[in-house]
């Protein structure tokens, strides 16, 4: 597509944008794929209408104001990259674009609370946990609560399992086969730390030595995802010294985490380090991404050294997070995981492709279009006929989670991992 935008004009950021615009050839291929196209059918709420919008805006030809409404309702779920023939990057452009328009972004007070209560609690675990302990105090007191905070409330689960602390190196069984270090997630920490309980059990059953770096924080994925490049760069660049060179892999075992991590390079472009070179910690960024990698993937190349047991006869059905799918491209490895279950039927949901509108915080800022996402999504796993959901992102089992309990299904939602782990139990 063709545009007049300055990349000078907007920071180390302007020529990925520019690029990602450019690389547009309007056709129209990624709308079928796009979840808000879908719920809003209009131009301007899908992956192309966004790319002109943000084009006009960098051009400094559309008002900021006229094309925001559109770009929040973005999920930044990236289905709309594997649709696209010509290969647009999409993620060069929507993250960057919020990052760069941030702080000329006009928002309600209650709005602005809201976003500063997440990016101040999510990506901490302590102050999670104790949000969400004031979150059901919030919904005793609900009447007293403003609307805008409605949406956590909704989503704070009503139990939050007791804090665990994970060991700083788990020791592979047998013969060690691999060293691997594990991002052990923020919010994952609270809302289901048995998940990293099960990660390590499942790699130290295959061999695999497990260390877990105490300087490590947040990926920063969700201060990326809403514009805060100050903060997104802070957790990236303690998670460049917090991780060591002497493992095999830095392994994630949430998809959003994962993909923030992927995005690093992107994120630290053009930031001094400590010595003021701009290029080292782009470098620095460019090599640590090349080492992240998700559980699935890693246990795939390596191999299962024994068959899980497995428990008798069930139907798993399998969730594709979108940052896992889309932003990895990791589809396959964790249905391998999976079949490799003895008596494990894996079930396909409908519309596999479409979000179901967790993302990040997105759920809290579009609550009503998360919410039909999120429905949605539920009814495609009970008409699975499954007993068991699986998926790989915390965001996603806590959304389906939240839908399958609103429609009244008892189908458990389990990580990928968890069930691995199970099946290992026997
Ligand atoms: S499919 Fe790709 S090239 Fe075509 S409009 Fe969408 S983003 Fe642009
Ligand atoms: S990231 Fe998702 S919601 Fe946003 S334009 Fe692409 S497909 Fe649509």
């Amino acid at each position: 597509m063709l545009h007049t935008i300055k990349p000078e004009e907007h920071g180390p950021l302007g020529e990925p944008m520019a690029q990602a615009v450019q690389t547009c050839v309007h056709c129209g291929f990624c709308l079928a794929a796009c979840p808000t196209y879908r719920e809003f059918g209009q131009e301007m709420d899908s992956p192309r209408g966004r790319i002109v919008l943000m084009k006009q805006v960098l051009e400094g030809e559309l008002p900021l104001a006229a094309a925001q409404p559109h770009i929040d309702r973005c999920l930044g779920c990236l289905a709309c990259e594997p649709a696209c023939p010509s290969g647009v990057p999409y993620r060069d452009l929507i993250s960057p674009f919020r990052a760069v328009v941030q702080d000329r972004t006009e928002r309600s007070t209650g709005e602005k609370l809201r976003r500063w209560l997440a990016a101040q609690t999510i990506p901490h675990p302590g102050r999670f946990r104790l949000a969400l302990a004031g979150a059901k105090l919030g919904k005793a007191l609900r009447p007293l609560v403003p609307a805008v905070l409605e949406p956590m409330l909704d989503l704070a689960p009503d139990t939050v399992p007791p804090a665990v602390a994970l060991p700083r190196v788990t020791p592979a069984e047998g013969e060690r086969r691999a060293r691997v270090a594990l991002l052990a997630g923020c919010a994952q920490q609270v809302l289901d730390p048995d998940i990293n309980l099960a990660t390590i059990a499942v790699l130290a059953r295959n061999g695999v030595e497990v260390v877990v770096p105490e300087a490590q924080g947040c990926c920063g994925g969700l201060a990326w995802h809403t514009g805060d490049l100050g903060a997104a760069r802070d957790f990236a660049r303690r998670n460049l010294d917090a991780f060591p060179a002497g493992v095999d892999a830095i392994l994630t075992n949430a998809a959003g985490c994962g993909s923030a991590m992927h995005e690093y390079h992107l994120i630290l472009r053009g930031t001094p380090d400590e010595a003021g070179s701009t290029g080292s910690l782009q470098a620095r960024a460019e090599v640590f991404r090349k080492r992240v990698m998700d559980v699935s993937v890693f246990l795939n190349r390596l191999g299962l050294r024994e068959a899980p047991q497995g428990a008798g006869a069930q139907k798993v059905a399998y969730h594709d997070a979108c940052h896992l799918a889309n932003a990895q491209g990791v589809r396959e490895e964790p249905r391998k995981l999976l079949r490799a279950i003895p008596g494990v039927t894996l079930c396909e949901l409908a519309d596999a492709h479409l979000c179901c509108g967790s993302a990040g915080s997105y759920n809290l800022d579009q609550p009503d279009t998360a919410a039909s996402l999120g429905a949605q999504k539920a009814r495609a796993v009970i008409a699975t006929g499954a007993t068991v959901v699986a998926s790989g992102n915390i965001g996603c089992l806590t959304q389906l989670g939240v839908h399958l309990k609103k429609l009244g299904s008892p189908v458990r939602v389990r990580h990928t991992m968890q069930v691995l782990r199970d099946a290992y139990r026997g």
